[in-house]
């Protein structure tokens, strides 16, 4: 096994285990439900943001451990951020896990979030790992719901 993808299976089961900002905000001033019927996963995530800056971010909701761990990732990785950077975040990540963008060799802004790359060998999958982040982009654009089909 390779070391990337020996990460990545600590990152997913230490995410899952522990999601971080798992919860619902009751300051949220957009939301957004989304939903992925090949695999079931359901989440609701919640922003708070101020000034275009997302200050507060929360996600809860059931399905599997990679769509879990992307959604706990993608709390961190927006916190603090602009609504253009959150959005730019979510373009480099999508165009990441469908294989568009080698994050080793391009220019990006996705830190740690790349251990997600090697989910472009499962294309079922990356409809799990992208599902938070459609969801995150579907509040941000105030849009109720989305289905990744
Ligand atoms: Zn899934």
């Amino acid at each position: 096994m390779s070391e990337l993808s020996e990460l990545y299976q600590q990152v997913i089961l230490d995410h899952n285990k522990k999601p971080r900002n798992f919860r619902k905000l009751e300051t949220a001033n957009y939301t957004a439900e989304g939903y992925n019927p090949l695999c079931g996963d359901h989440l609701t995530v919640y922003l708070n943001l101020e000034d275009d800056l997302v200050r507060e971010v929360g996600f809860e909701g059931s399905g599997c451990a990679i769509s879990k761990a992307a959604a706990s990732m993608m709390t961190q990785a927006i916190k603090g951020k602009s609504k253009e950077q959150a959005e730019n975040l979510f373009k480099e990540f999508h165009s990441m896990v469908t294989g568009e963008l080698d994050a080793e060799t391009e220019e990006n802004s996705l830190g740690n979030l790349k251990i997600f790359a090697g989910v472009r060998e499962f294309p079922v999958r990356v409809k799990c790992a992208t599902l938070p982040w459609h969801t995150m982009h579907a509040a941000l654009n105030q849009q109720e719901q989305v289905s990744t089909e």
